[in-house]
């Protein structure tokens, strides 16, 4: 987020904590709400997770702080209507959720109706793995195996990341897996972009909480939410860029590789600068 949109969005949060609201915002139950200026109007989020076009790990990295959502006044003597959307709250927007922890985020997802993947789903997929992970690796969303099992990367796909884990000498509870999309889209889809903005931020709270050294997208779709580019993942892929304050480099999915094997050896190239990222060395075979 640049600094002047920042600057507003924390006036406008100094505004709703004035008035009392800070308790609404953090809970987003209309039952902590004390003051009768607030009302709920129909959600609505106006993030654009795929739409800036920039290149140099900077501006890419700073476009994906834009995770914005509106917050509506209404003129004159009339009562402050605040746009509360059932997806990202200012808050969130903000980053202004200290200290949570991946359970408190969980918890906050609950049974997620947020956005129409609910209506098809058999389970929530949140994500997996160790808390204090060094490594995060997201992917898309869940397959079908992913949603009856309620664990990212179980799937065929999932056998491959499992056996690229272990090829750098890893286990996968040693690292942490997640997706853009915490519900399966309809015979595989891609997730729709009105489905990523409401998901995303909640991926965004799960690596603000985990803070890994480096996160290595697994395919276009999460490389292009999180760096907020509509660029081909094949221009950037195995470039480094700076993440909020972690690593993050973009390979191709392993569902990509199940179709195109000699793509594996591009693959190993990025893991291989993960890996020297983080000290490690290729298991001994
Ligand atoms: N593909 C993904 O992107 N995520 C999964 O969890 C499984 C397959």
């Amino acid at each position: 987020m640049d600094s002047a949109k920042r600057s507003r969005v924390e006036a406008w949060l100094q505004y709703g904590n004035d008035l009392g609201l800070g308790p609404y915002f953090l809970t987003r139950t209309e039952s902590a709400v004390s003051s009768p200026l607030v009302s709920a109007p129909p959600p609505s989020t106006s993030m654009n997770t795929a739409s800036a076009a920039n290149s140099s790990a900077k501006s890419v990295a700073a476009a994906a702080g834009s995770v914005a959502t509106p917050l509506t006044v209404k003129a004159g003597p009339s009562l402050p209507i605040i746009s509360v959307p059932s997806g990202p709250t200012l808050f969130e927007a903000a980053e202004r959720v200290p200290n949570e922890t991946l359970d408190d985020i969980r918890a906050d997802l609950g049974e997620c109706t947020r956005c129409r993947l609910h209506k098809a789903r058999t389970k929530l997929v949140f994500g997996v793995g160790n808390p204090k992970a060094e490594l995060v690796f997201v992917g898309e969303g869940p397959g079908h195996d992913e949603d009856i099992q309620g664990e990212p990367f179980v799937g065929r796909a999932g056998k491959l990341l499992t056996q690229m884990i272990e090829a750098m000498s890893l286990r996968r509870e040693d690292v942490y897996i997640c997706n853009v999309v915490k519900c399966r889209p309809p015979e595989n889809r891609l997730p729709d972009k009105d489905e990523i903005a409401v998901c995303s931020p909640f991926l965004l709270r799960q690596l603000a909480a985990i803070q890994p050294k480096v996160i290595c997208c697994l395919g276009a779709c999460s490389a292009q939410t999180l760096l907020a580019t509509n660029q081909g993942i094949s221009r950037f892929r195995g470039e480094w860029f700076d993440f909020r304050g972690s690593k993050l480099i973009a390979t191709y999915h392993p569902a990509y590789l199940l179709r195109n094997p000699p793509a594996k050896s591009e693959v190993w190239k990025d893991l291989q600068k993960v890996m020297a990222v983080l000290g490690l060395q290729p298991k001994k075979r």
